[in-house]
């Protein structure tokens, strides 16, 4: 069995039908998905040590099947610079945990790589009733949730169809340079889009499907957040 049917099937098995980070971001990988590495710290030595084998500066976030935005609950710190920091952000992440949700089973603490700053992408999926397995691009931030500047195709999608969805949302010129901004690297976003697209295609199972944000670089690109729910 591979990574990602092993993955479902605990998350089946454990009554669950969100993924947390670990698990989605682990079946990114297989797909190819670029992600932030990441290691999950049981206890705050461990997280300290983590940070050092992956480098500084580190992001910590709670890792609990009862916390879904991580960041509402006061789960997210980034910029971590060295283990002091570290240590305290494993505490106080816990902290909040518990003040968020007394009750939320605490998996651990992802420490993971903290991605530069950059023009944010997002690449979802949705299992549309009509449709099934249909992917959506929009860019990150307001574009998506205020202006709702996104677009969508029926799953599989072809290289030539990935390149439209990125093409053809009002935002793309950002993508293509600015000011002092450079060129994101297209080629990139066509690939993630492309390996989500077999990704859902291989698994029906996989109700909803959000990488958000993704960094789209001058080379390259790098999924921040990874959100999986099966039916
Ligand atoms: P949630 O959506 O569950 O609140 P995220 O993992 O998306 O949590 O983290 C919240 C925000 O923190 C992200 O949108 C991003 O701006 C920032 N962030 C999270 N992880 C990283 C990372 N590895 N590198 C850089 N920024 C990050
Ligand atoms: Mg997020």
């Amino acid at each position: 069995m591979n990574k990602t049917s092993d993955v479902i099937s605990r998350v089946r098995s454990e009554g669950r039908k969100t993924l947390l980070e670990t698990e989605a971001k682990t079946i990114c990988v297989e797909y190819a998905i670029p992600v932030t590495a990441f290691k999950l710290a049981k206890n705050e030595k461990e997280a300290a040590e983590f940070a050092e084998q992956i480098g500084f500066p580190v992001v910590l976030k709670i890792v609990s099947p009862d916390i879904i935005h991580k960041s509402d609950a006061g789960g997210v710190m980034v910029n971590l610079k060295n283990t002091v920091e570290v240590r305290s952000a494993y505490a106080k992440i816990l902290e909040n945990a518990k003040k968020y949700n007394a009750a939320a089973k605490i998996v651990g603490v992802l420490v993971q790589e903290m991605a530069p700053q950059s023009t944010e992408v997002i690449v979802g999926a949705i299992k549309d009733p009509q449709f099934g397995q249909t992917l959506m691009f929009g860019l990150g931030g307001i574009f998506v949730e205020l202006l709702k500047d996104v677009t969508f195709r029926i799953a599989p999608i072809t290289r030539e169809e990935a390149r439209e969805m990125i093409t053809e949302v009002k935002a793309y010129p950002l993508l293509t340079g600015y000011r002092n901004t450079p060129p994101a690297d297209i080629d990139a976003i066509v690939t993630i889009l492309l390996n989500t697209s077999k990704l859902v295609m291989d698994y029906p199972e996989i109700k909803e499907l959000d990488l958000n944000p993704i960094m789209a670089y001058e080379k390259g690109a790098k999924t921040v957040d990874a959100r999986i729910i099966l039916e």
